[in-house]
């Protein structure tokens, strides 16, 4: 009999998960607190810390690799440009996607919310001016240790191109980061093996402690945000894939479907990184160079799940307390919710902080926060799934066109 594969076991697991989380929640509530600490939360956090002591290495040294492996810095640009434009474009589409639905569905008139209670202690978030200018590291040691991923993303890029004029010279050093990448690689495929106790774990422990009657409240407001997900996932992704690399979209999703899984249960676009990137690489056949430049960048910059939240959260606010918005504030609202997602770090819960920036933009009271925060834990689980896919379409879609590209190269000179 043929051995259950990766996607079956993992998606096994979230399932089981899900299910297990609930019957406790519902029938035995008591017993849930027991069962968390002693079982759910330790599998969960070992599978947790497990693959975020990959991240800051891999992503070191595959960046590096990336930059050095593409050999010229006009391809690195043109990769760079199209990424970025990439990740721009569909973070803009999904905002539009969220406010129209939230627009036509109007969830902040489904029911009367309690304005008066609705409280949120706003965090200051860094400006994107500031996260920019942020970007380059003083201290490259200090930012490997914090686990800075865009001084690190900077600090490696310059790297490879010192690797790649060096040439010859520094062979050896290259050769010993393709071995220590090939050991974060190895090692990746150890961890997933773990993946589905993991995703286990984590599910049970954030379907266990949902509290589920704020949820009934927050309904319409769910179902907006979910489905202007899948919407996206659809259509943006869908037609990346079909249109841009011209392959087949459900080839896609199948494939990608494990690191999915895994961002579902970890609602951390960081954390699932050597995940989503082994799995571009293995089974999407993003070459190495491509995904190890565009992945790391996308999970900390691109969230387009992220800006769907925003984007209905807004909206839902606005309608709750009763404020129209005008087209002028649409349009800030669209701005200002790019802005937000490339500042939001891939971690759990950063969008709803960076919401405050967004509600501000418009003069929204972000205590409304407060009204979505109770349900947010799903949603973030759901949105960081999305928010990886659209990292892997994004490299998907620069691999097959630097490929054609090549293709065609070849056949001018030959
Ligand atoms: N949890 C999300 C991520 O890691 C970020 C967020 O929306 O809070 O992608």
């Amino acid at each position: 009999m043929k051995k259950p594969g990766l996607t079956v076991k993992v998606l096994t697991g979230l399932i089981l998960g899900a299910i297990v989380g609930l019957l406790i929640n519902l029938f035995t509530p008591g017993s849930f607190e027991a069962i968390n600490t002693y079982l759910f939360v330790p599998l969960g956090q070992i599978f947790l810390s497990l693959i975020n002591m990959l991240v800051v290495p891999l992503v070191l040294f595959s960046i590096i690799l990336g930059t050095a492996g593409l050999g010229d810095p006009a391809k690195l640009g043109r990769i760079g440009i199209k990424t970025v434009s990439y990740f721009l474009v569909t973070t803009t589409i999904a905002i539009i996607i969220g406010l129209s639905l939230a627009a036509v569905i109007q969830p902040g008139l489904a029911g009367d919310f309690d304005l008066s209670s609705a409280e949120f202690e706003v965090t200051k978030a860094p400006s994107v001016g500031e996260t920019l200018l942020d970007m380059i590291p003083t201290n490259p040691i200090a930012a490997l240790g914090e686990g800075n991923m865009l001084q690190i993303i900077v600090f490696a890029v310059f790297i490879g191109l010192a690797l790649t004029a060096l040439g010859e010279k520094t062979k050896g050093l290259v050769h010993l980061f393709e071995q220590g990448n090939d050991v974060m690689m190895y090692l990746v495929g150890v961890v997933m093996k773990f993946a589905p106790y993991g995703t286990f774990g984590l599910i049970a422990t954030a379907v266990g402690s949902q509290g589920f009657s704020a949820m009934k409240a927050m309904g319409s407001y769910m179902l907006v945000i979910l489905a202007a997900l899948f919407v996206h996932a659809i259509f943006t992704y869908g037609g990346t894939i079909k249109f841009l690399a011209k392959k087949n979209p459900i080839w896609f999703f199948k494939n990608f479907a494990p690191a999915m899984s895994v961002g579902f249960s970890t609602s951390s676009s960081t954390a699932t990184l050597p995940i989503s990137m082994e799995v571009a690489q293995d089974k999407l056949g993003v070459p190495k160079s491509v995904s190890s430049f565009v992945q790391p960048l996308g999970a900390t910059i691109n969230m387009d799940g992220t800006a769907i939240m925003q984007g209905v959260a807004t909206m839902f606010i606005a309608q709750a307390y009763g404020v129209e918005l005008s087209t002028m504030d649409l349009v800030t609202v669209v701005l200002t919710a790019v802005l937000a997602s490339i500042g939001t770090a891939g971690v759990p819960g950063v969008g709803l902080i960076m919401l405050a920036m967004v509600l501000s933009s418009v003069g929204l009271p972000p205590a409304g926060i407060g009204l979505v925060i109770g349900i947010d834990r799903l949603l973030d689980m759901t949105r960081t799934a999305i928010n990886i896919s659209g990292d892997a379409a994004c490299a998907v879609y620069v691999a097959e066109t630097e490929k054609n590209r090549e293709l065609r190269t070849k056949n001018m000179n030959a």
